[in-house]
Formats: structure tokens, C-alpha cells, sequence
């Protein structure tokens, strides 16, 4: 047991609810953070910059990479994705817990360099959910819908790479069970 603070990795297809679950989750453990993700990709309506994503340009984002400024990075959807390296390692030694909301490619990524993190996938309840509420957002062309479907199902193939599996029935249990999660993490010993 250490007093550092988590590592956690979060994962899901677009559309399965992240951003939700993990508003909540902030909202109810104070001791857990998100991380700020730099992004190429516009902001939607209602995004600020520094709150959901830094918005940046491909040159800074570019910058970014041969600077090694980032822990992770991967192109989703035609645009830049990245975790910024420096605030991560200051939250964690101060015991707070730092959530990482990437995609596939990126987790997989940080599972090589980060031996010590929690990896949880969340899944849909089903696919036709998961479309219906890809839909539902409203804020997206039919041809980026196509993509995030098509996408999502390649990605779900990925969730046995992850440590858990949540399914996103109801919000409120799959905060739970991600609560439950990082607490259970933070009594385990270094036995495997
Ligand atoms: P969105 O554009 O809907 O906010 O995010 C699209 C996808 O990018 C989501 O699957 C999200 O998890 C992923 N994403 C967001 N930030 C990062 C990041 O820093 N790195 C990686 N690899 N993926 C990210």
C-alpha cells in the first residue's frame, strides 16, 4: 500500500457515457482529479478552454510530441489527442487520485509506460443503445456518426486488455462500481 495517489485509466466507446459517469464521480470524491487533455478538434458548444481540453493547433500540438510534453498520444477520429505529462505526476505525489479519459489506442499506450495503472473500460448496455445515444447528442454529421459506430465496435474488442469492465446500465451503479474499484485499489498489496 502507498500513499501515492491512483493512476486511473478510463476507456469507452464515444457515446457510452464517460463524460457523464465521470462528472459524477468527480462530483462525489473529492480525492480524485481529471486529467486536462491537449486536442486539435474544435470545441463543442459550452467547452472552455482548460476545462474539458486545451485547444491547440497541430503545430503546437506537434510541438507538444517532439518535446516530449505528453504521456500519450493518438489521432481519433482525424484529430490530435494528448495527456500533458507535468500536472500528473504533481497530483499523484500529493495523493491525489488523477483519471485519465482516453481512448483505446492511448490506454494501451500508457499500459506500456505506466505498469502501475488501474484500467477500467466502460461498455455500453448494448450497441443499439450505444447508437441511439451517439445520435441523441445531436452535435454530429451522419458521416462522423458512421465513424464513431464503426469505430466503437473495434474498440470494444479492446476492453480485455483493461483490469475492469463496467457496463453503463444505470449511472449511478457504474459510479459505484468505479468507486468501489479505486477504493478496493488503494488497500491492495503488491501481491499479484
Ligand atoms: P471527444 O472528441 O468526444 O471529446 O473525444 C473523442 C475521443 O478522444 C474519446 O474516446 C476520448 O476518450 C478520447 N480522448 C480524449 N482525450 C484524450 C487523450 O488525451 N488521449 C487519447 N489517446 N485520447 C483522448
Amino acid at each position: 500500500m502507498s500513499s501515492k495517489g491512483n493512476l486511473i485509466i478510463l476507456s469507452g466507446p464515444s457515446g457510452t457515457g464517460k463524460g457523464t459517469v465521470c462528472k459524477k464521480l468527480f462530483a462525489q470524491n473529492s480525492n480524485i482529479t481529471y486529467s486536462v487533455s491537449a486536442t486539435t478538434r474544435l470545441p463543442r458548444p459550452g467547452e472552455e478552454n482548460g476545462r474539458e481540453y486545451y485547444f491547440v493547433s497541430k503545430d503546437e500540438f506537434e510541438n507538444m510530441i517532439t518535446q516530449n510534453q505528453l504521456l500519450e498520444w493518438a489521432n481519433v477520429y482525424g484529430n490530435y489527442y494528448g495527456t500533458p505529462l507535468n500536472k500528473i505526476n504533481e497530483l499523484r505525489a500529493q495523493g491525489i487520485d488523477v483519471l485519465l479519459e482516453i481512448d483505446t489506442q492511448g490506454a494501451l499506450n500508457v499500459m506500456e509506460k505506466a505498469a502501475d495503472g488501474i484500467f477500467i473500460f466502460l461498455l455500453p448496455p448494448s450497441l443499439a443503445e450505444l447508437e441511439k445515444r451517439i445520435r441523441g447528442r445531436g452535435t454530429e454529421t451522419a458521416e462522423v456518426i458512421k465513424k464513431r459506430l464503426d469505430a466503437a465496435i473495434d474498440e470494444i474488442a479492446l476492453g480485455q486488455h483493461y483490469n475492469y469492465l463496467v457496463v453503463n446500465n444505470n449511472i449511478d451503479t457504474a459510479v459505484e462500481q468505479i468507486t468501489a474499484i479505486i477504493l478496493a485499489e488503494k488497500c491492495r498489496t503488491s501481491r499479484n
